[in-house]
């Protein structure tokens, strides 16, 4: 399931992307490079958290943006 941002989370999210996930490179994912460069899926969505690496082994070392994100997805259902 899609974890949904606000506007204002968006930038913290790509800082974090290009700061905090190991398979980034210069905007392009490591992980989806199939001997072509591919853009990180995260780095270009601005409505939620779509990439599970992301979401699962990136966001939570950023605990206060995690849990921002975290209280209004379970406040959504
Ligand atoms: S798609 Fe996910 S794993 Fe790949 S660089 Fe972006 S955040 Fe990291």
């Amino acid at each position: 399931m899609r974890w949904k941002i606000t506007e204002a989370q968006v930038e913290p999210v790509r800082q974090l992307v290009r700061s905090g996930c190991c398979n980034c490179s210069d905007g392009n994912c490591l992980l989806l490079d199939d001997g072509e460069a591919q853009t990180c899926v995260q780095l270009i969505c601005s409505r939620g958290i779509y990439c599970r690496y992301f979401r699962d082994r990136v966001l939570p070392a950023e605990k206060e943006l995690y849990n921002e994100i975290i209280k209004q997805n379970k406040e959504d259902h």
